[in-house]
């Protein structure tokens, strides 16, 4: 048994309930075309939430995915920007965080 076992099922788990995020969103999207206009009127400012909280959940179903790739080719807890060690107690706090505290830092807000 790998020794990320334990993360790997936890990161399967949040992956599974994020995708059927994603399918109940996507299914939300596409009622909107089906609604006359004056509905699709109102439609189009709650698709304007869906679509951004839509993006947010792929930019987190990458990032899981990404993770669940390092364990499987054994670079889990390796930063992906300078390869040294993230560390325990980051990757308890963020199991799905692809590099170190200080490229994280250095490269804000696009982890
Ligand atoms: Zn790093």
């Amino acid at each position: 048994m790998s020794k990320h076992e334990a993360v790997r099922v936890q990161l399967e788990g949040q992956l599974a309930r994020l995708l059927e995020r994603v399918g109940k969103i996507e299914g939300d999207l596409r009622k909107a075309y089906d609604r006359d206009w004056q509905e699709q009127a109102i439609e189009v400012e709650n698709d304007e939430v869906l679509k951004g909280l839509d993006e947010m959940t792929l930019g987190e179903v990458r990032r899981l995915r990404g993770a669940l790739r390092r364990i499987a080719t054994g670079t889990y807890g390796t930063c992906a920007t300078c390869g040294g060690a993230i560390g325990e107690e980051r990757l308890a706090a963020i199991p799905s965080a692809p590099t170190c505290v200080t490229c994280s830092t250095e490269r804000r807000g696009s982890e």
